[in-house]
């Protein structure tokens, strides 16, 4: 197979690497930089081992914007890749219906799942989409098997009236590739689906996961849950739509201001608006409120999901969403029981919408069936690899791997100042020192980024310099940002946002749209509970509580923001952190000390001039 473009500096290495790693069925961690050619390279080694050896790839991506990419490459390696996007996107009934189109994925699927069973019984009406695709979907297929996006395979069936996803998931039958979303790969039902489709087993599979940075706060989201106000006042609202039937010797709406009035008594566990429910905490107050043993909660969430099934399969037969609130308040409480082990929390969170939460703790759990694939590789521009093989669980023998980036060293320059900081217990005396470092740096007038730990403290920063600055205030919609970035792109000069933000991940500013970055402060994330609460699990599971909670997050979080400036081989950049503390990650992240800013930033851009 021949490498389709002119190879970059590390590439072949990183080609050698990998294909040793999956001889040998192991699992490698890669670091390479933006520029690098990582998707490619990737690639390149994979499908050339997979078609020896006749394995299948699953390529992972964070969102569904990122398939686009790996499907024309993989194309441009001779090979078929489809691309797998959930109902949301590919469910033409749902397209077209305002309700079900805001259906989430388990929804969704029951749904599609009654319908072609009606549609197999004879109703050929249930779905024409499904009845279409089984009568003669060659059409359909031979265009997905070409190179168009997701949104062009679902205007071609939707003019063919052909259902796309389903004519997809018969294409993923002859792909070598298939590149679909993490959580289809997460979550076991979805998992097993997938396999049966492509008919295969997890030993035959190379798994390449994207942007693995992620992949471990993913995973612990997807085994997070939270019960909130909102989801009560819905239950109520459903509870009355329908004929508010008994549970547990309780009118079901009776239960939803029983459930609300406990939590509202959780709240003696917050403090500062949080807390951690010591372990029956919440059953207890429910059973006592409701009267009733606790063992009896169980009997109630059983119940509420019957009640709730049974509101699911009317909506169904109208052709509504199969959501009811009634089965989520349910599926919670029983979840609720069946959390209590170490790898949990149970929270409650006061503020506008109070909330009782399941907190996951340990991504592990749920990644660690990585393991069982034939090899795996994990690849990202910013990770730690050894923190990410112990926070999945690879095994000991993975690989780790960093590669440089292809670009000039020269054009990228990172520094720091030790005459300030953000800590807490300091911040009063190098607030003034801050806002003059920021006033110089924006004085020397290039398109300069300003990202800040807190909204709080740009906030503060604001008022103490005098400056023209685009601001990505707090709660900005997606629309008004992008309204902001287009004006700062054109006219250039001083964007301020915070850390966390979109700014300082999602979105490029490539040449000298971006040519400075001030980081104010390290990034540590909010000492809350529910990260105290990590760092005591890390502690306990690794000896190294602070590295996973607070340190890791604050280098990655650096880590992507000084890789906004730099997304080209003609990219320069300069890079600045405004506190002494940075002095701690020069291993981690290459730096040097400033003595004056300004004279290396002058000296810095001077050189191209
Ligand atoms: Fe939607 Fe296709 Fe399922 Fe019909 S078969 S419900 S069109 S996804």
């Amino acid at each position: 197979m021949k490498f389709p473009y002119p190879e970059r500096k590390g590439q072949m290495d990183m080609i050698r690497d990998i294909k040793k790693t999956l001889s040998r069925g192991g699992h490698i961690v890669i670091e390479a930089p933006t520029g690098f050619g990582k998707t490619i390279s990737v690639l390149y080694s994979s499908i050339d081992y997979a078609l020896k050896n006749n394995k299948k790839i699953i390529y992972l991506v964070r969102t569904n914007s990122q398939e686009q990419k790996v499907v024309e490459e993989s194309k441009k390696l001779g090979v078929l890749a489809v691309s797998v996007q959930g109902r949301s996107n590919m469910c033409p009934l749902a397209r077209d219906n305002e309700e079900l189109k805001h259906g989430n994925a388990e929804e969704l699927s029951l749904l599609c799942h009654k319908l072609k069973k009606e549609v197999r019984n004879g109703n050929e009406s249930a779905c024409p989409y499904f009845y279409n695709f089984l009568r003669d979907s060659k059409e359909l297929i031979n265009f997905v098997e070409e190179i168009h996006t997701a949104e062009e395979i679902f205007e071609m069936g939707y003019l063919l009236k052909i259902c796309p996803y389903e004519t997809v998931k018969e294409a993923v039958k002859n792909a070598t590739v298939i590149v679909l979303p993490y959580i289809y790969f997460l979550l076991p039902f979805m998992r097993r689906t997938l396999l049966d489709t492509m008919s295969t087993e997890l030993h035959d599979i190379l798994l390449i996961v994207d942007e693995a940075h992620n992949f471990p706060d993913f995973a612990r989201e997807l085994k997070s849950d939270s019960l909130s106000e909102i989801t009560l006042e819905r239950m109520e609202k459903e509870c009355l739509e329908f004929d508010n039937r008994m549970v547990a010797g309780h009118a079901c709406a009776d239960v939803a201001e029983y459930i609300r009035e406990t939590i509202y008594q959780m709240e003696n566990y917050a403090n500062d608006g949080e807390g951690v429910i010591p372990h029956y905490g919440f059953e207890e107050t429910l059973a006592k409120i409701m009267s009733m043993g606790i063992n009896d909660v169980t009997k109630l969430a059983m119940e509420l999901i019957k009640y709730g099934e049974t509101i699911r399969e009317i909506k169904i037969k109208r052709k509504k969403i199969p959501r009811s609130y009634i089965y989520h308040v349910g599926n919670f409480l029983l979840n609720w029981k069946d959390s209590y082990s170490y790898e949990y929390l149970h929270l409650v969170k006061m503020g506008n919408v109070p909330r009782v939460e399941i907190f996951c703790l340990d991504p592990s759990p749920i990644t660690e069936i990585v393991r069982n694939v034939h090899s795996s590789v994990h690849i990202s521009g910013t990770i730690v690899p050894q923190n990410y093989i112990s926070l999945i669980n690879l095994p000991d023998d993975t690989e780790l791997q960093r590669y440089v980036s292809p670009f000039p060293p020269e054009n990228l320059k990172v520094v720091y100042v030790e005459d300030v900081t953000t800590r807490y217990t300091e911040l009063e005396k190098s607030i003034f020192k801050l806002s003059k470092y920021i006033e110089m740096i924006l004085d020397v007038g290039k398109n300069t980024a300003v990202f800040f730990p807190s909204y709080a403290l740009m906030n503060r920063t604001l008022q103490e310099i005098s400056a023209d600055v685009v601001i990505e205030a707090r709660g900005l919609k997606q629309s008004e940002l992008i309204k902001k970035v287009d004006a700062f792109r054109q006219k250039g000069g001083a964007i301020f946002s915070v850390f966390g933000g979109r700014l300082s991940e999602g979105i490029d500013f490539p040449g000298e749209q971006l040519e400075i970055v001030v980081i104010v402060g390290i990034p540590y994330p909010k000492p809350t509970v529910r990260i105290k609460m990590l760092e005591k699990y890390f502690d306990y599971k690794f000896g190294a509580g602070w590295d996973y909670a607070f340190r890791v997050p604050a280098i990655l979080k650096i880590r992507q923001a000084i890789g906004r400036l730099i997304r080209t081989e003609n990219d320069r950049g300069f890079a600045i952190i405004l506190d002494k503390r940075a002095a701690h990650f020069t291993h981690e992240i290459p730096m040097q000390k400033s003595h004056n800013v300004i004279n290396d930033l002058t000296s810095f851009f001077s050189k191209r001039e």
